[in-house]
Order: structure tokens, then C-alpha cells, then sequence
């Protein structure tokens, strides 16, 4: 395998030359989220011919060179789970590519249980991959040669990868709901996250009383705001269990902050006591002043938790879903998510049009579904 490091303009000459001469490329990326609050793009890999390149967004300005390839509908672009970093191009490059092939998506639509780029690798191509770098801080400069050459690895075989994956597709006629799960992607955004509740975000968040939710939003603000000035991930400031946790004991002091498993005796000296001020300003709260758990968007029932009358329907679109699942050989939440189920649920449709219309449901899955789901209902 060819890997070359760009951070130069000859470089993109290079890269520029490379795409001229291909209809097909192979593309991945990293971003510091794992280490930093910032998911800034840190590395864009692509490979085509044989070659893989790997560019420095913080050198050089890729998206000229990339942008006209990328958006077009020549040169078909292959990436692996491929949502986040559409996302991620978009967001910090503008670009929007036009035409994917995903191959992690391809692997669950066959009905492929481990479909983890390393696993995949391994089980159809027979090439092992190291982890070693998985949770690496890709915004490290110089990168260091070991990582460049395992960077080098998650676009080097997506190619090969695709080429395996697709006439499975065809054979087993699933071809084309892989290609609407592509444009879907195509289609996929940076959702501003501003003005959506934050404890939404947090699965234990529906399991707690009023004024815990009220405390629990407050550490979620002020980890927000930790993470921020110290550019450092959220969960490495501090767990949602933890502040769960925090907001469920409700600490008086500091130290009794500290103590909280989990909890970062450092940020606690430096900054509990801010967040203890806010606690303090949720205590003081009347009991008809405390916000909760928000309501379903667009649900009237007023709580986090659908009613037992869609509790039930849900229950019975479940087993058709596990049983279609089953028999198909794919994943139950590949064929069909939980939150569609549960939307399906709420709106109970009669007509095959309606169920297609539920926002989140492809054409390939109200074929196969719709016309049992509207029986169980
Ligand atoms: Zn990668």
C-alpha cells in the first residue's frame, strides 16, 4: 500500500491528478471528538488506484481539490458507516457527497452481525486490522508514522470491501434498499442541537422525579461549559451516569461532590462549587416552578413515556418486526428502529401511503411491513 501525507499544495496536485483517473474512491475521517469537545475534522483519508492519501485539514485546504469530485455523480464514493463523517464534511468542508456506497450498511442489510470495520475486514476479505488507534487524538501533530499507516488501513480496503459486498446485495435483491439507505445519507445534516433539552440526551433522565431532572440539566450545562474551556470531551469531564448520580444525591458541599464515584476530585475542587450554586437555585424552586422532564415533541400526553395504549401497540409491531427480522436473516432495528416503532405506534396508520409517510420509514421497509404492521394495530 502507497500512503502519502498531504500538507502541501503539491500534495493536492497529487491527489487532484489521482481523481481525474478514477470513477471510484475510498474515504474515511477522523476527528478529535474523543479526546477534545471539538469534533473538528483532523484527517481526511482517501484511496483510489492503489494509492491512499492522507490530508491535513490544518495545513491544507482540501475541499477545492475534493469538492467537484465529491458532489458529482461520476465517481462513486465509498465510505464505512459513513453518517458521522458525511456530517463532518459538510459541517467543517461544505462538501455534500453525492454519490455513497456504505458499506458497513451493505454489511447489516446482509444480515451481517459484526459489521465493525476491523470484524468485516477480517470476515470477508480474510485482512486484520489492529484497534490500536481507535481512540486515538488524531489532532496530535507531526502524526506519528504508526498512526499514518493505521489511518491509511480504514479507506486502504473499503474498495475491495465494496466490490464483495455488492453482488451480495444484487443476489440476495437487497441492492435496492441499500441504495435508498445511500441517498438517505446523502441527505443527512449537522442537526443544530441548540434549543433541544439537553436531558433528552440522557437514557436515565426519564427515570428521575421533577426537580432531579431540574439538577441533572444544570450538570449537563455546566459540563457543557467545562468541556468547552478545556476543549475536552464530554465524558471525559464527567459521565452522564455520573451526573445522574449527582443529581440524584444533590451534594451539600464540595467534598461530598468529590466523593460521587466517578466524579473528578480536581474539576470538583476547581469548579463544584458553581455547580452546587446551581443545585442550591433548583432547591429554591416551587414545586410548580420546576420544569421536569419535557414532553414528547408532538405528543400531547405530556410526559417522556407513551401511553399504555401505545405501549400496547407497540408491543405487538415488536413481534411482527422480530419475526420479519428473523426470517430475513438482518437485525431487527436494521429492518425496522425502535423510534419508528414507536412513532408508528402513536400515529397507529391504516393505510400502506401513511405508514411510508412516518418520518423515518424507507420505501424498502413499508414493502415488506406496512401491510402487517396496519394488521396488528
Ligand atoms: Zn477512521
Amino acid at each position: 500500500m502507497e500512503i502519502r501525507y498531504v500538507d502541501d499544495s503539491e500534495g493536492l496536485e497529487a491527489v487532484r491528478s489521482t481523481l481525474q483517473t478514477t470513477d471510484r474512491i475510498a474515504l474515511d475521517c477522523e476527528a478529535a471528538g474523543y479526546h477534545r469537545y471539538s469534533d473538528r475534522l483532523c484527517l481526511i483519508q482517501l484511496s483510489a488506484n492503489g494509492q491512499t492519501y492522507l490530508m491535513d485539514p490544518f495545513e491544507v485546504d482540501p475541499a477545492p481539490v475534493l469538492r467537484p469530485v465529491l458532489e458529482g455523480s461520476e465517481v462513486e464514493v465509498v465510505m464505512h458507516g459513513a453518517d458521522f463523517d458525511v456530517r463532518l464534511l459538510a459541517r467543517d468542508l461544505g462538501i455534500r457527497p453525492g454519490k455513497l456506497f456504505d458499506t458497513q450498511i451493505a454489511a447489516s442489510l446482509l444480515g451481517i452481525e459484526a459489521i465493525g470495520l476491523s470484524a468485516l475486514l477480517k470476515s470477508e476479505l480474510g485482512i486484520h486490522l489492529s484497534k490500536k488507534y481507535q481512540k486515538a487524538d488524531w489532532a496530535r501533530r507531526p502524526l506519528p508514522s504508526p498512526m499514518r499507516e493505521y489511518a491509511a488501513h480504514d479507506s486502504a480496503h473499503l474498495i475491495a470491501l465494496a466490490a464483495h459486498l455488492r453482488p451480495a446485495l444484487e443476489q440476495a435483491g437487497r441492492l435496492g434498499w441499500a441504495v435508498e439507505e445511500f441517498r438517505e445519507l446523502e441527505q443527512v445534516r449537522f442537526e443544530k442541537s441548540e434549543g433541544r433539552d439537553p436531558v433528552r440526551s440522557v437514557k436515565e433522565a426519564r427515570t428521575l422525579g421533577p426537580r432531579e431532572v431540574d439538577r441533572l440539566r444544570e450538570a449537563l450545562g455546566w459540563r457543557d461549559r467545562l468541556g468547552r474551556e478545556l476543549d475536552r470531551a464530554l465524558f471525559r469531564v464527567a459521565a452522564d451516569a455520573v451526573l445522574v448520580e449527582t443529581a440524584r444525591t444533590n451534594p451539600a458541599t464540595v467534598s461530598a461532590l468529590s466523593g460521587i464515584r466517578g466524579m473528578s476530585p480536581a474539576l470538583a475542587a476547581e469548579w463544584g462549587s458553581d455547580l452546587l450554586a446551581r443545585f442550591r437555585e433548583v432547591d429554591d424552586r416551587p414545586e410548580d416552578g420546576l420544569v421536569g422532564y419535557p414532553a414528547r415533541e408532538g405528543s400531547s400526553n405530556g410526559s417522556g413515556r407513551p401511553s399504555l395504549e401505545v405501549e400496547a401497540r407497540i408491543a405487538r409491531l415488536k413481534t411482527i418486526r422480530n419475526e420479519r427480522a428473523r426470517q430475513l436473516g438482518v437485525g431487527r432495528g436494521t429492518l425496522l428502529s425502535n423510534a419508528v416503532l414507536q412513532e408508528i405506534a402513536e400515529l397507529s396508520p391504516i393505510r400502506t401511503e401513511d405508514v411510508e409517510a412516518v418520518k423515518g420509514v424507507r420505501r424498502w421497509q413499508a414493502e415488506l411491513l406496512a401491510a402487517d404492521l396496519i394488521a396488528s394495530l
